[in-house]
């Protein structure tokens, strides 16, 4: 890959060829992610703005040449990003704010953001001719790499906790991933495949693990910064269980910065469930990352809730080199948000997906931002994934249905006429 330097050690700098490794600096055991850099130079020569603009390739795919894949690999199938952007005038409004735009990862193929990732680990298995996929996850990892896989007929394994939603567990079943309901939480998941992953010598996706999720899910940066035609809005709100949508969206605004495709870093602010907020409480008392114990997370909204998130150094300095914050919002202002999002502006998110929005409210409230910010919420997931918390949420909103008997004077009556 003539486009990749090398890969680097987030811990200690020390730089490997991208055939020396497969996933985590060997000196430094899980916690040593690895980061691709780039020869922008070189990538430049060949990769323009007004060659991105002529291609009429709406996916992923269209960025091949700043992703970590063989130029000539062939990608899977299934649409993955190129999802819509919109401008959602009322959700400003209502918060004192003049430009809001809701960034769909609701619309992936599989419904999650997580499609970016996984559909860069289904090239990858394949470059290395894996015979096996294998990953961890809350749910919707595990959706995305279900789904990709059975769009290329390549065999996997999946590890979820047994508590994932019911509409995660069914599109892995549906997809036909051979499935292990974990009788623990998401942390017992991921190092119990990671240890099958290497008894076996599966092909790993792993969250911040393998070094080139975080690349994949960079593409929603260039999407966004692309379609607001490179003027890279001011923040960026995205919600953090493991951190690495969090490091992706940074290391995409970072890629377009150093091809001076744009000209400034947006503040990345990080929002975390209150009782999930490792990144949080850290970022709060400066604590360092590879000494903080991990917390027992809970919260409703399962795809956030990660006890020691994976990819932490990489999601702290997201937040630590952009001037950006964290912030925590409650189970019942995630609650709210996926009503207040839904409502004021159409998109339906999940309560992981809904965090970023509830994250905004809380940083109006707060003074975070500026009314005059160009502001992007990215709703990571799909609101069909968890109908189990839509129904809480709509409950606390107080919304509820009427029931009628099937005759005009009956619906008259709960029209109150
Ligand atoms: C995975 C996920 C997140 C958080 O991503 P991390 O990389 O774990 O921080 C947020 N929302 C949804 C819907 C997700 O599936
Ligand atoms: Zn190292």
């Amino acid at each position: 890959m003539d486009h990749i330097k090398h890969l680097k050690c987030v811990i200690c700098g020390k730089e490997y060829q991208p055939d020396e490794v497969d996933y985590i600096c060997p000196d430094h055991g899980a916690e040593g992610i690895l980061d691709v850099v780039y020869d922008y130079e070189f990538i430049a020569q060949t990769f323009t703005r007004d060659k991105l603009a002529a291609n009429p390739d709406p996916t992923i795919w269209r960025y091949k040449p700043l992703l970590p894949v063989e130029p000539d690999s062939p990608v899977p199938p299934l649409s993955v990003g190129g999802t819509p952007l919109y401008d959602a005038p009322r959700l400003a409004e209502e918060l004192g704010l003049k430009h809001v735009w809701v960034k769909d990862d609701g619309r992936e193929p599989t419904a999650s953001f997580k499609d970016r990732a996984s559909a860069i680990a289904v090239v990858k298995a394949h470059e290395k001719g894996a015979e096996i996929i294998t990953t961890a996850s809350t749910g919707n990892a595990a959706a995305a790499l279900s789904g990709l896989c059975a769009s290329v007929n390549q065999p996997n394994v999946i590890f979820v906790p047994k508590s994932a939603p019911q509409a995660k567990i069914a599109q892995l079943l549906t997809f036909g991933s051979m499935v292990m309901l974990v009788d623990g939480t998401y942390d017992d998941a991921f190092e119990l495949c990671l240890e099958v992953a290497d008894a076996y010598g599966w092909y790993n996706r792993n969250t911040a693990y393998n070094p080139y999720m975080s690349e994949g899910k960079k593409t929603v940066s260039f999407e966004i910064c692309e379609q607001l035609h490179w003027q890279a809005p001011d923040v960026i709100f995205v919600s953090v269980g493991d951190g690495c949508i969090i490091g992706g969206v940074h290391k995409g605004l970072k890629d377009l910065l150093a091809l001076g495709w744009i000209d400034h870093m947006p503040r990345i602010i990080g929002v975390q469930a209150e009782g999930s907020a490792y990144l949080a409480e850290a970022w709060e008392k400066g604590e360092d990352v590879l000494s903080k114990p991990p917390i027992q997370a809970h919260t409703v909204a399962d795809s956030i809730s990660a006890g020691l998130p994976r990819d932490r150094i990489k999601a702290m300095a997201a937040v630590t080199e952009t001037n950006g914050a964290y912030i925590t919002v409650s189970d019942d202002e995630i609650l709210a948000a996926i009503v207040a999002q839904a409502r004021g502006s159409g998109v339906f998110g999940e309560p992981a997906g809904a965090t970023a929005y509830a994250g905004l409210v809380k940083a109006v409230e707060k003074g975070l931002v500026s009314p005059d910010d160009r502001i992007v919420v990215i709703n990571t997931g799909n609101g069909l994934k968890d109908v189990a918390s839509a129904m809480k949420a709509v409950e606390a909103a107080g919304t509820k249905p009427y029931f009628v008997e099937p005759t005009l004077a009956d619906v008259k009556r709960a029209l109150g006429d």
